[in-house]
């Protein structure tokens, strides 16, 4: 905010009553985010300077999305809007165009090292970089630097935030590490409705295989899923999981035909709703964290 504008905040603050402490809070800034698990790390470094609006809602699939006419107008009205990128919200640019939303959302993983995986014989990159803290900090420091830049008066709150929540996620790395560290290394395998778990594999060596690529958008083939079952008796995997966003009843196909036993339900691209097991990222993480860990105990 530039000196005068302070000065007209203070002015106006001023004259109908309400003091100097509200001025030193500019504004609250109307952000919109694409799904659950980034509206909540804006949140969590925007605290009370932001109302948080999510287009894909808890439960739901960020790869498929239909926009509703109240998705529209709050793009159009939003101060910052912020999505993940690396080709997860196919449906955003259409958004865009039809509510008449004239600013630049802000590509939170810029920055990521990302993974790329062969789908259907191209090479694609795995958009589902959230499943590592590991990334989310990065997520964090170019939310913090947007938030910022269209709320410069309250920096250092976001600054504050953004530091307080990135030593959450250290702790949140350093607990998946602990706790998948004592499986043994063989055992960590499990099959999924599709590939979201990624970067989470990379990050504590556990190897995730499933019947969709990266996308929910695609269509597993007959082909694909005689091969994944082939490939999970040869690698003798155990156990699968349902994701809370996605449809069961291929996961629930492929192990029938291979005997692998259900380990329960993971977050893996929406949160949960407020009174559920994942109402925020950092449940989420710990939730899926806890589930494996249990799982794979079983085994
Ligand atoms: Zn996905």
């Amino acid at each position: 905010m530039k000196a005068t504008s302070i000065l007209l905040g203070l002015m106006a603050s001023a004259a109908c009553g309400a003091g100097f402490s509200e001025a030193a809070s500019a504004k609250t800034l109307n952000t919109v985010a694409s799904f659950t698990v980034l509206a909540d790390v804006v949140k969590q470094v925007g605290g009370d300077h932001v109302n948080v609006k999510s287009l894909v809602g808890p439960n739901g699939d960020p790869h498929e999305f239909e926009p509703s006419p109240d998705d529209a107008k709050a793009l159009k009205e939003a101060d910052v809007t912020f999505i993940s990128g690396e080709g997860l919200e196919g449906w955003f640019e259409k958004l865009v165009s039809a509510s008449g939303y004239s600013g630049k959302p802000i590509v939170v993983s810029t920055g990521i090292t990302t993974r790329t995986m062969e789908d259907d014989g191209k090479t694609v990159t795995d958009p589902h970089v959230w499943n590592s803290p590991v990334n989310v900090k990065i997520w964090v420091a170019n939310i913090a630097k947007a938030l910022e830049a269209a709320d410069p008066a309250d920096a250092a709150d976001f600054k504050a935030n953004a530091a307080k929540y990135s030593k959450e996620l250290d702790d949140l790395n350093a607990y998946a590490k602990s706790v998948i560290e004592t499986v043994p290394k063989d055992r960590r395998k499990v099959l999924t409705s599709h590939d979201a778990l990624g970067y989470f594999g990379r990050e504590y060596g556990v190897t995730f295989l499933s019947p969709l690529g990266v996308s929910t958008e695609t269509e597993a083939s007959a082909a694909d899923v005689a091969k994944l079952i082939d490939q999970i008796k040869a690698e003798k995997v155990k156990l699968y999981f349902f994701e809370n966003s996605n449809d069961p009843r291929l996961v629930e196909q492929v192990s029938k035909a291979t005997g692998a036993q259900p380990g329960g339900e993971l977050y893996v691209e929406a949160l949960s709703k407020e009174d559920g097991p994942a109402p925020t990222y950092a449940k989420m993480f710990r939730y899926n964290v806890d589930q494996l860990s249990k799982a794979f105990a079983g085994t």
